[in-house]
């Protein structure tokens, strides 16, 4: 894989750290698999998060064709929405975001606070639309109007995943396994959370482009099981042909778990709450309620339940997220002042 056929602009931190997490492998079994974390929480752009590998191609894409406006969108608490708004700010874009209400969570925090703050202050205009709403058509429309108007509007898809976007995650794939080649680091299983499919699509790509024969399990957010590894599965294939690699994901390198959702997107489980507190206080690391606290949830079962081998590594891919934290502060029932 030669990324640098690809428009790109930098915008992340790069190699993200691969590091232990100690004392979370001795809480969740005294000799069980040690557990690793790749932080792509530390990307970099407006607190970090995964989307800003995919913007770096999006992006760069976009410069290409010409274009002088951006416009995407997400759920309110959406991180792709806010990395996208920083994203468009560095490069003298002007930002269009529609957020779908996808929970229904009216209060202000919910609505105004966390990535809606981080989205306003990066200079992006924001509007909404109702739960279950065509958001491609919405885009759509929004983006004819601006045309209408002599601009050059460049969208892009929710979660930034289309082949496009999936690249930087193909990208990741390369880099993890070199930063495990380097430390002698032997990696038995990847683990992260999956939503709108680009991440685990790219990744997958990449892991297969170089026969690492590492498995990769998503943990959906959204969808269940079936429905989710078939659009990872539809993905993945367009990621590889765009590679120039067409062919080479096979259907059974997609794996996803769709049994962590609890009652919907973006809505709060105690495996959630008990996962994302665990890690802030065993490992001083930042998950986040709708990705990476339901995926460590699903990480913590998996690990009790003896699904990966005492003596192996496993990976979890920190997708980022942690601005979301600010639009739930009443969720994990936190001590006040003693
Ligand atoms: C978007 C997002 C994901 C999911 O990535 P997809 O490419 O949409 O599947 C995971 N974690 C966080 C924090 C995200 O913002």
């Amino acid at each position: 894989m030669h990324f640098s056929r690809f428009p790109r602009v930098r915008l992340a931190h790069l190699p993200t750290p691969l590091e232990p997490m100690e004392r979370l492998s001795k809480f969740l079994a005294k000799d069980g698999p040690r557990l690793w974390i790749k932080r792509d929480d530390c990307t970099g752009l407006s607190t970090g998060g995964n989307k800003t590998r995919k913007l770096e191609f999006l992006m760069g894409d976009a410069l290409k064709q010409g274009a002088d406006t951006i416009i995407t969108q997400g759920a309110t608490q959406s991180n792709h929405a806010r990395q996208t708004a920083a994203a468009a700010a560095k490069l003298g874009l002007a930002c269009h975001i529609l957020l779908e209400d996808r929970t229904g969570n009216a209060s202000p925090d919910y609505t105004l606070n966390g990535n809606v703050l981080l989205d306003r202050l990066h200079g992006a205009s924001i509007s909404k639309r109702a739960k279950d709403s065509d958001m491609n058509k919405e885009m759509e429309i929004l983006a004819a109007d601006l045309r209408a108007k002599g601009k050059k509007p460049y969208v892009v898809p929710g979660g930034g995943s289309n082949p496009v976007g999936a690249l930087g995650y193909a990208n990741c794939a390369l880099e993890l396994v070199a930063q495990a080649n380097e430390m002698q680091l032997k990696i038995d299983h990847v683990v992260h959370a999956t939503g709108s499919a680009g991440t685990q699509a790219g990744f997958v790509a990449g892991l297969v482009a170089i026969n690492s024969r590492i498995p990769t399990l998503g943990i959906s957010v959204r969808a269940p099981k079936e429905k989710q590894e078939n659009s990872v599965f539809d993905l993945a294939q367009r990621t590889a042909e765009h590679l120039g690699a067409p062919g080479i994901v096979k259907r059974e390198h997609i794996v996803a778990n769709g049994d962590y959702v609890g009652s919907g997107y973006g809505l709060p489980t105690d495996g959630m709450i008990d996962a994302v507190k665990t890690v802030a206080r065993l490992e001083g690391i930042l998950l986040d309620p709708v990705y990476t606290g339901k995926a460590m949830a699903g990480l913590f079962d998996h690990v009790r339940k003896g699904f990966f081998a005492k003596d192996s590594n496993v990976v979890f891919l920190h997708t980022g997220g942690s601005a979301g934290l600010f639009g739930y502060p009443d969720t994990f029932d936190l001590p006040g002042y003693v």
